[in-house]
């Protein structure tokens, strides 16, 4: 079975700058690698470089961009000419015929009509092999162009290669930061038809320049009648010698098909982790397998092996060279809440070396990392590395120091921050007042309650090492949510320093106190403590009802103190869930909240509601923004009919699961087996775990890792029943 005939990389990329169907790139990558490539069909500065109904080609973009808000870096463009060289960006666009083009994770193949020339691409880990089709031997040649920053080139006609180096970042890296790269050809480069030009396009005569927007291009020398070029691209960051045996170690001296057969293996076996069986609809397992795709290419391998094997590593932190691992491109906001725990279960093993990158991380640059692309870019509330390290500690993840894990987590949680975008903004006021006062702090309560969930984290941790102390300190501390819930109006609202509520709210106000949502979205935050939240509603079934409502209410929403619209709103708007916005990570649990307080019923009517309207394979299959394998986690996790509610807690709640049956290959060794006696109905009626009745409304780490068999009994309507609070999930007031 293939499971690469699935995925369609197209999935989420009908993006616009207003309206997110994903802001995906169709990457061609290995699961993780360090080099991914892209087609670009148009030259802007920002991030929104490709777009699938476009018919002009810029050419195959070597790219790390995680999302188009934080840009690439390290980025290169190739374009394969035949005729008249022509060098200048806005004239240099080829048409292609995007229904012809084809873009799998392991495969990319496009032809320019202009050029009468074709390009495949198939990825290695830190590079990839080329092969260049000239249909025409005149002219023919490759071009490799950098973008803003300093960039250098040099072509070696004797060796076959072009070696260099590119400067351009985004910002997040230190100023020695350069990604290199060699170029081998497997044929003789025609050294008059070679040349390197400078930002204004003009030629410099020499065959080594360095330069703003320098470029270089190959000419080959083909029989009449055009052929074919292979070529061989290696990358590094750490330099010219290392991007060489990067080429060497993972090309060598493989043909085009054995590196394509590699990464079809690499993906075929990623991907295969998880075996759906029986009759399935095709629409449906693209989706899934498709999703599955996503979550494996990010955060990416910036280590590389030195030439003893070894991972070694250029900090982005502080530009110097380390051994061991790192991984980056990933924002912790983001991918705490579904990523990390998929992970947990998948693969945990390469976790652990994505783990032990972030303790280098804190290292290298005394902080624990917050958004790194490919340093600290440091956006969104919290410190969320917090849950990160919590739930892979619980869940028994190994390969890195807990100690200095540890160490650097309880820094940002005690002491106010020397660098900027680093640990948490107010922690005087914050500790001082149980909250940030909405007229000091921008989005006081988003980051008071992301707080007050990491500090509950970071306690986890603390008892894990047997610190009691720090344990009872912050688990208190992680009750600070309270403080800003106002019983009167039934939301958690923004409060002064002086105590008093910040005044005229309105819940579908976006911004201000909140980040990216209104109070609708944005006030459930609490996963370790939902049934405390419920206290303060009046209760379980009081709170069940505040969700009734805000499923209930129309997806509306003022633009608040963001003053015009921004995409999360539309894509709120558009979904039509009420004011459940899927489109973004604040509303990711919100369905699940019912299960916690003992109401499975309506979490799995509108998660499978989501599963079945919200997603697909296709280039608006998305509902909002990806957001590096987050959102595609959320489906994975819904399909399989579970949910991780509060990462740092080992359970998974149950959910709807979308498929007749499941198999999970652990790393382990284990089998988890999850099936579904009538996939098409939507509730829950029974569970049983290994043929015993199963009453809790969650699975633990431990009892889906041990190797288990799930089996669901669904029923078409819901059953009316009383869930008791010793099967309900964790909730840090009823321990
Ligand atoms: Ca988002």
């Amino acid at each position: 079975m293939s499971y690469l005939s699935y995925v369609n990389p197209l999935q989420g990329t009908a993006s616009v700058f207003g309206y997110s169907n994903g802001n995906t790139l169709p990457l061609v990558s290995r699961p993780f690698g360090m080099a991914a490539w892209s087609p670009q069909t148009k030259d802007v500065k920002d991030g929104w470089f490709f777009h699938p109904g476009d018919r002009l080609l810029s050419g195959i973009r070597l790219t790390r961009q995680p999302s188009p808000w934080i840009g690439d870096y390290g980025q290169l463009l190739l374009l394969p000419q035949s005729g008249p060289l022509c060098l200048e960006t806005s004239k240099r666009q080829s048409s292609f015929r995007p229904e012809d083009m084809i873009v799998k994770p392991d495969y990319l193949s496009v032809r320019l009509s202009r050029y009468r020339a074709s390009l495949e691409v198939t990825p290695a880990e830190r590079g990839a092999s080329l092969r260049l089709n000239y249909e025409r031997a005149q002219g023919a040649r490759l071009l490799i162009s950098a973008f803003e920053g300093e960039a250098g080139f040099r072509i070696d006609c004797e060796r076959r290669r072009i070696t260099g180096f590119t400067r351009t970042n985004r910002g997040g890296a230190p100023d020695n930061f350069a990604q290199y790269f060699v170029i081998e050809f497997d044929c003789e480069l025609d050294e008059k038809a070679c040349g390197i030009y400078d930002a204004g396009f003009a030629p410099v005569s020499a065959m080594e320049y360095t330069g703003e927007g320098a470029g270089a291009y190959a000419g080959f020398k083909l029989p009449d009648g055009g052929g074919q070029v292979g070529a061989k691209f290696g990358v590094s960051f750490i330099s010219i010698e290392q991007a060489a045996l990067n080429l060497e170690r993972e090309l060598g001296e493989s043909d085009f098909e054995t590196v394509h057969s590699q990464a079809a293996e690499a993906w075929e076996s990623r991907l295969g982790t998880v075996e759906i069986g029986g009759d399935e609809d095709e629409s449906r397992l693209r989706t899934f397998y498709t999703c599955l795709y996503r979550t494996f290419l990010f955060p990416r391998k910036s280590y590389e092996l030195n030439a003893e094997g070894n991972p070694v590593h250029f900090s982005p932190f502080n530009g110097k060279l380390y051994d061991g691992f790192m991984y980056s491109d990933i924002g912790f906001w983001d991918i705490y809440r579904t990523t990390i725990p998929l992970f947990s279960l998948l693969c945990p093993g390469i976790l652990g070396e994505m783990m032990a990158s972030w303790v280098n991380a804190y290292k290298e640059s005394g902080w624990m990392p917050k958004w790194v692309s490919p340093g600290e870019r440091g956006a969104m509330p919290g410190t969320l590395v917090d849950a990160a390290f919590a739930d892979a500690i619980v869940k028994g993840v190994g390969g890195f120091d807990m100690q200095v894990a540890y160490e650097g987590l309880l820094k940002h949680a005690t002491q106010e921050a020397d660098l900027p975008l680093v640990g948490r903004e107010g922690l005087a006021l914050y500790e001082r007042l149980g909250y940030l006062p909405d007229d000091i702090v921008h989005h006081s309560v988003s980051h008071s309650l992301d707080y007050a969930y990491g500090d509950f984290c970071i306690g986890t941790v603390a008892k894990a090492l047997g610190d009691e102390a720090a344990y009872r300190t912050l688990t208190e501390r992680s009750r600070n949510y309270r403080r800003l819930f106002d019983a009167t109006a039934g939301f958690m609202r923004g409060r002064k320093e002086n105590g008093e509520w910040t005044p005229d709210f309105d819940p579908l106000d976006w911004g201000g106190p909140y980040c990216e949502g209104g109070a609708w979205q944005c006030g459930w935050a609490v996963q370790h403590d939902l049934l405390g939240l419920a206290e303060l509603y009046g209760g379980r079934e009081q709170m069940a009802a505040k969700l009734d409502e805000l499923f209930a209410s129309p997806p509306d929403f003022n633009v608040g103190s963001y003053g015009f619209e921004i995409h999360e709103m539309s894509e709120m708007a558009a979904a039509n869930l009420g004011q459940f916005a899927i489109s973004n990570q604040p509303s990711f649990h919100i369905p699940y909240i019912y299960t916690a307080l003992g109401y499975p019923a309506p979490a799995q009517y509108w998660v499978r509601k989501t599963l079945e309207t919200q997603f697909s394979a296709e280039p608006d299959g998305l509902p909002g923004d990806e957001d590096n394998g987050s959102l595609c986690a959320w489906y994975i996790f819904g399909a399989m009919g579970l949910y991780p509610l509060c990462p740092g807690v080992p359970e998974y709640v149950v959910g709807s699961p979308l498929f007749g049956r499941m198999r999970i290959r652990l790393e382990n060794g284990n089998d988890l087996v999850i099936s579904s006696d009538q996939p098409a109905r939507t509730y829950v009626a029974n569970i049983r775990l290994n043929d015993q009745t199963h009453e809790p409304l969650y699975f633990t780490h431990a009892q889906l890792t041990g190797g288990a068999t799930i089996d669901f009994e669904m029923a078409a309507e819901p059953a009316d029943k009383y869930y008791e609070p010793r099967h309900l999930p964790f909730s840090l007031s009823a321990l």
